[in-house]
């Protein structure tokens, strides 16, 4: 049996061509927008005319069997910029909640429109977490009520901290059919452009990722067609059905999230390559006590710790995204032990650039400050790092540990 971690043509060229995007265009443009703390759009005009933002780029990312495509692209995007990275990735939450629930027919309807065109590139939002459930799932009280006469769904609740949320052109929202049924009595809405009701009027201001747009989202008896349930009403009741007698689910909706997490922890990867490498460079050319830093152990020690808990950790998200394209089981939480590594990593490694920048890491004149910031989001969002561990402790024991 063989095996190696070669990357092959494809892989290294998709590589090479995101980082020249990422040097050229992301890098240069990454302090205005966090200063403006706005949607570079024109950057993401750029990345629509190359063809890195669009349907077609995730679909040639999505059929690389080994799954290591979209983890290569996103570790290249992010190495650039946080803030750009989420602001060209962001869309691809409300795009992952298509294809992974949607029928061929509403995927094909609705995932161009997230994107728009490079003439007019649009952006797309998934609205999940709400101010009274964000680890806690199943305790959503957005509703969602059917009404057969006009093939309506009424949609009423508020979400939190959306990515592109009321910029978006298509807004996913996840809602609960049946509140009794928990996280399984719930499901996924597209909202169409311009419907009436969804209003997000106020924006986030953030630590991190200030180029990418937050927003609370306001759903107020938001009415939309009967095709815009995700997976359409028969399986809909079916799963209902299930759930309401018991039976488990075996493609559950945490397997989804162990699918995403692996390119989440990529991004990770991407901020903390981008700091330790700067710090590498900072660290051989500042001189103090007539020597460069790095000549003192504590700095090349710290640097050595830097880039092999960077390597460590991308071995678990390709591991992890492997797995999940080849439909390898997660019998330990492999898809959470990624994101869980690689979101620590990115927080200790750019704490320790700062550090070996001294005062100048703390200034923006500097990166690693706003790759500091940025970091911090990788054990929060997508699941918190306490969320990996629980994850990962249930698949380990068997057991329901709370
Ligand atoms: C910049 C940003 C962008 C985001 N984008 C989106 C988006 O696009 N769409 C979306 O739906 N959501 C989004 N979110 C929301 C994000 O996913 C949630 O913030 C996250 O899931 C955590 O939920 P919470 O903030 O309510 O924290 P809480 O769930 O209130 O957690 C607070 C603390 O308690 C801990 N905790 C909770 N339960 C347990 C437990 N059982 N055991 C141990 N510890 C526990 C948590 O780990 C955390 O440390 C975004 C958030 C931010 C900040």
């Amino acid at each position: 049996m063989e095996f190696w971690l070669d990357l092959n043509e494809e892989q290294s060229d998709l590589r090479e061509w995101v980082h020249g995007f990422a040097e050229s265009v992301i890098r240069p443009a990454a302090s205005e927008w966090d200063e403006r703390e706005e949607t570079p759009w024109p950057v993401l005009q750029e990345a629509a005319k190359i063809g890195l933002y669009g349907f077609e780029f995730l679909i040639n990312t999505w059929s690389d069997t080994t799954g290591l495509s979209l983890p290569i692209a996103n570790e290249e995007l992010f190495w650039g910029d946080g803030g750009i990275g989420m602001a060209i990735s962001g869309t691809s939450l409300a795009v992952a909640a298509i294809y992974g629930s949607g029928t061929p027919e509403q995927l094909v309807e609705w995932v161009p429109q997230c994107f728009g065109d490079e003439a007019d590139p649009k952006v797309a939002a998934f609205c999940s977490t709400e101010p009274e459930a964000g680890s806690d799932v199943g305790s959503m009280r957005s509703r969602a009520v059917y009404q057969e006469a006009t093939d309506e769904w009424v949609i009423t609740g508020q979400k939190a901290y959306a990515t592109n949320g009321g910029i978006a052109d298509v807004h996913v929202v996840t809602a609960s059919i049946d509140p009794s049924l928990g996280s399984r009595g719930q499901a996924a809405f597209v909202v169409p452009p311009g419907t009436k009701g969804l209003a997000a009027t106020k924006k986030l201001k953030k630590l991190g990722l200030r180029a990418s747009h937050t927003a609370d989202v306001f759903l107020d008896e938001v009415r939309v067609p009967g095709s815009c349930l995700l997976g359409g009403k028969e399986a809909l009741d079916e799963r209902l059905a299930r759930a309401r007698s018991g039976t488990r689910n075996k493609n559950s909706a945490m397997r989804t999230f162990e699918l995403s997490r692996p390119a989440v922890g990529a991004q990770a990867i991407g901020i903390a390559r981008g700091a330790y490498e700067y710090a590498l460079e900072y660290a051989k050319n500042r001189v103090q006590f007539g020597r460069p830093i790095i000549e003192n152990q504590a700095i090349a020690f710290a640097l050595a710790d830097m880039r092999m808990e960077i390597d460590a950790a991308r071995l678990l998200v390709w591991r992890a995204a492997w797995m999940g394209r080849n439909d390898k089981p997660f019998t330990a939480g492999e898809g959470s032990m990624s994101k869980l590594k690689a979101g620590e990593v990115a927080v200790a490694v750019t704490e320790k650039a700062v550090q070996i920048l001294g005062g100048a890491g703390y200034l923006r004149e500097h990166p690693v400050e706003r790759m500091f910031r940025d970091a911090k989001i990788y054990t929060i969002f997508e699941g918190t790092s306490e969320i990996q561990r629980l994850v990962i402790s249930r698949a380990i024991s068997g057991m329901q540990i709370r």
